[in-house]
């Protein structure tokens, strides 16, 4: 099995595991218990915090709130801020969020507020002249995603922080940071953003537990009430085990992050081109600067992508058509279409994600099939005419 889809999710660290085991098995005492049997979970959250707060690069562990997923911690964030800002009712964001935050935005446009949904450039990029004219002083929130699920783009959030304290002081700016996590560095410190959202199993630890960075001066209302666990921020007894294992997995990432900007860089790069020379219909999606080292989208034109991804199945490799949210939907991608990707390569594009498990042969493998999976589909398309065409025109 070749796995191309690490933006889906990625397989849990074997560190990640011995961490979590301890407290599935024999330490399974409430942490907030008083008895001497919650110590060690009560420690291991500690730790844990320690390390997510570094992975932050935040300055205190008090900014840091564990939630179950990143879709939790969008949630907690954009709620628990606009609750507690209720005379705003102007919110600001992209056309290229992930569904948790754009079906969360579309059910406060049904409570009557104006969400101004920020343009991308075809290239991805963010239209940032058009976000700053946007903003006023009642501007409730505005949020911009760290990085692109499906192409990669990276946003200049901290410049962005800025742009939004500088026209509205009181503006609280969010970003999704989930694929941005373990890709690139992403420190809060020295920066204006208020909240980041992160997902465990984005970054090789499990699938069920997140977290939730928030600046001191951020005020939220809970999204779950209850208890008096994080700070009153996010009732419920704490997932003991899972925040251990989030907590290993952020140390893992940060101190693997040179890796995944030089040797998995290389491979995706190697597996771009490799698909791009050899492939004729086939067109990058992604920007080639700006990008998080481990993903790839490409668009195969004439084809279906949907056929593109059984005919890899078949041969065992897992990629993706957009984003496992939306990839159980026929309606193309809302990402590439903010794009203006042609029609001709919406229907057929592939999102490719490495990880730090990716090996060469994988990559050659691809690049090698490649070219005769496309033989197959190009053969059986409609367009036979508009193919033809390419063919010549790419020869
Ligand atoms: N934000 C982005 C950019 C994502 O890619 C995802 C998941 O794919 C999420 C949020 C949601 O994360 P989770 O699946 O942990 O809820």
């Amino acid at each position: 099995m070749i796995y191309l889809d690490n933006n889906a999710t990625t397989q849990v660290d074997k560190e990640v595991l011995k961490v979590m085991l301890p407290f599935l098995e024999e330490e399974y005492a409430n942490p907030s218990s008083m008895y001497d049997f919650a110590k060690k979970p009560s420690v291991a959250l500690k730790i844990a915090r320690e390390q997510v707060r570094d992975f932050y690069g935040a300055e205190d562990v008090k900014e840091v709130f564990f939630t179950s997923c990143g879709s939790e911690s969008a949630n907690m964030a954009i709620k628990g801020a606009l609750n507690c800002n209720k005379n705003k009712k102007h919110i600001i964001t992209t056309k290229v969020e992930h569904p948790c935050v754009l079906n969360t935005y579309k059910s406060f446009e049904n409570e009557g507020y104006k969400v101004d949904y920020i343009s991308v450039s075809s290239d991805g990029q963010l239209n940032i002249d058009e976000l700053k004219e946007k903003i006023t002083k009642n501007t409730a929130l505005v949020s911009v995603m760290w990085a692109n699920n499906e192409t990669g783009v990276i946003n200049p959030v901290e410049e962005i922080a800025e742009i939004v304290k500088s026209k509205s002081p009181e503006t609280v700016f969010f970003v999704d940071g989930v694929q941005a996590a373990g890709k690139i560095p992403m420190s809060v410190k020295d920066t204006q953003i208020d909240m980041v959202g992160i997902s465990g199993h984005k970054f090789h630890a499990p699938k069920g537990v997140g977290a939730l960075y928030v600046n001191k001066s951020c005020r939220l209302t809970p999204l779950i009430n209850g208890g008096h666990q994080e700070r009153g921020l996010r009732a419920g007894t704490e997932n003991v085990p899972y925040i251990a294992g989030i907590g290993k997995a952020a140390e893992l990432a940060k101190s693997a992050l040179p890796y995944e900007n030089s040797e998995i860089k290389r491979l995706r790069d190697k597996l771009e081109n490799g698909i791009l020379k050899n492939v004729f219909n086939a067109r990058l999606n992604s920007p080639l600067i700006n990008r998080v080292p481990n993903t790839t989208n490409i668009g195969f034109e004439y084809v279906e992508g949907e056929l593109i991804l059984l005919h890899l199945s078949d041969l065992g490799i897992c990629a993706s058509s957009g984003s496992a949210c939306t990839s159980g939907s026929l309606e193309p991608s809302h990402v590439l279409r903010a794009m203006g990707i042609p029609f001709t390569a919406l229907h057929g594009s592939i999102r490719f994600s490495l990880s730090r498990y990716t090996k060469e042969s994988d990559i050659d493998f691809v690049i090698e099939k490649m070219p005769s999976i496309m033989d197959k589909l190009t053969k059986i398309s409609p367009f036979q005419d508009e193919l033809m065409k390419l063919k010549n025109l790419r020869r």
